[in-house]
């Protein structure tokens, strides 16, 4: 009898099943392999389905209507059937891993038998057929129900082959909370160097998937263990999860949609100031709009600190010009009001946005242990609220407008009298209406400023 697919989308299995038989019909083996077979084993959500044939490229692709040649070197074809897509890869065998990573060569192989043998670890080398049943030489669904991560073969010859898979084995411990067996562990630990060959975004990725996953801590600590990222191209947060695990015990409370919430946590336990962010996240071929989230949240994080450090005498060169204008107030009076709306205009509406949730999630965590910065994040998230403005472009007058009211020329002066009105506007002080705005404006000239 046929067994369904419980965790993939009914329309997605009843289309990988089309894949299959057309395959088989045409005198093709076929089979769904890898990561949808071990996660419908494990109750976790299938979004794709690698199918597995005996079938060459050229064959796929005279099988079906829509086709896209992804990979034809390695065998790869994707098939688009009914919205969906399907990577469907020829049985393959690789060779000669002299640089620890990519097979030199690839050669297609008769069965599913020699396929699996090229897998990574156990639970990724299962294949199931049509009717739903599995193919597992390794053991892998047992492997899955004890929770263990164990290589295909013997781990060091699989590390030496290619490096990434040490890293892949750390991410599938974190985020399934799986633990990688002793032996793995030993043929890690002396593979370990090998990191050094692995491309910085191919790291990026599989450290992107621990720190946004649902155990970073885990796969925090077994990277630090591992001594992994200290080996890659590019320095890497190999200390976290060491020196502040106190620190980072709330990353996990901090939604994962965000990452700039989880990244410039990380990055601030490590003791990354927001200037050295900014290349450390380049280096890592991080996108831009990420590293710009994250640097903008320790700039503003950086300017709130010191807006909490205890005034001192003569300091308020020393601390910027967010320090309030006298000694701190943790009632939160008007010295924080203005200097945090000043702060916020600097850094952009998105990043205090950014910032504000991730103090509030640690605050309800317990994370902040300082009193007057849990007070401060209070305070600020309802003069957040209340700012009616929070760029130039919101006010209600232009620089156009201004500039002809003057009869001046344009010039540095246009810009500060604008970001005047704006942080004026933005503390309650001036209307956000065109008629106060001019006047205003015009009272300034009036007094030859
Ligand atoms: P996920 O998609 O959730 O990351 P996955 O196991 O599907 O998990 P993919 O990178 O999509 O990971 O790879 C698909 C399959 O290809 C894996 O299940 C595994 O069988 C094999 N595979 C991937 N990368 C490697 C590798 N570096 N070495 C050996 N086999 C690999
Ligand atoms: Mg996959």
């Amino acid at each position: 009898m046929k067994r369904n697919w419980l965790q993939a989308e009914p329309e997605m299995a009843a289309a990988g099943d089309e894949v299959l038989r057309r395959l088989e019909t045409a005198g093709y083996q076929a089979y769904y392999v890898g990561g949808c077979v071990r996660d419908e084993l494990m109750g976790r959500a299938v979004h794709d389905m690698d199918i597995a044939t005996s079938a060459q490229p050229g064959q796929v692709i005279d099988l079906f209507e829509r086709t896209v040649p992804t990979g034809l070197a390695h065998g790869t074809v994707t098939v688009l059937l009914e919205g969906f897509s399907f990577e469907v890869t020829t049985f393959r065998r690789e060779t000669g891993y002299a640089d620890h990573r990519r097979p030199s060569e690839v050669e297609f192989v008769e069965g599913i038998g020699e396929d699996l043998k090229r897998r990574d670890f156990t639970m990724n080398a299962i294949a199931r057929n049509l009717d739903g049943q599995l193919f597992d030489p390794y053991g892998g669904s047992r492997d899955i129900e004890r929770g263990w991560i164990r290589c295909v073969g013997k781990p060091e010859e699989r590390f030496e082959e290619d490096a990434l898979r040490m890293l892949r084995a750390v991410r599938f411990a974190s985020v399934f909370g799986f633990k990688p067996l002793p032996s793995l562990w030993r043929g890690l630990v002396q593979c370990r160097d090998g990191m050094s060959y692995i491309a910085v975004e191919r790291i990026r990725s599989e450290l992107e998937r621990i720190v946004l996953g649902p155990r970073p801590l885990r796969g925090l600590e077994l990277l630090r263990r591992s001594g992994l990222l200290e080996r890659a191209k590019a320095p890497l947060p190999a200390g976290a999860g060491q020196d502040s695990p106190a620190a980072l015990a709330a990353l996990p409370a901090l939604a994962p949609e965000r990452p700039a919430l989880r990244w410039s946590l990380l990055l601030q336990a490590l003791g990354v100031s927001a200037s050295d962010a900014e290349t450390l996240l380049r280096t890592w071929t991080f996108p831009g709009v990420l590293t710009r989230q994250v640097v903008s949240v320790l700039q503003l994080d950086e300017a709130a600190a010191r807006l909490l450090e205890p005034a001192q005498e003569g300091a308020a060169g020393a601390s910027g010009s967010f320090s309030p204008s006298g000694p701190s107030s943790p009632s939160g009076g008007m010295d924080w009001r203005r200097s945090w709306i000043k702060l916020q205009l600097v850094c952009g509406r998105e990043a205090t946005a950014l910032w504000l949730e991730r103090e509030t999630t640690l605050k309800s965590a317990g994370a902040l242990r300082n009193p007057d910065r849990a007070l401060l994040v209070e305070r600020a998230q309802e003069w957040h609220r209340q700012v009616p403005v929070h760029q130039v472009s919101d006010l209600a007058v232009t620089a156009g407008e201004v500039m002809a009211l003057s009869g001046r020329r344009g010039g540095p002066w246009l810009g500060e009298l604008m970001k005047e009105l704006l942080e004026q506007v933005a503390s309650g002080d001036l209307s956000n209406e065109q008629p106060a705005l001019l006047n205003a404006v015009k009272e300034r000239f009036e007094h030859g400023i």
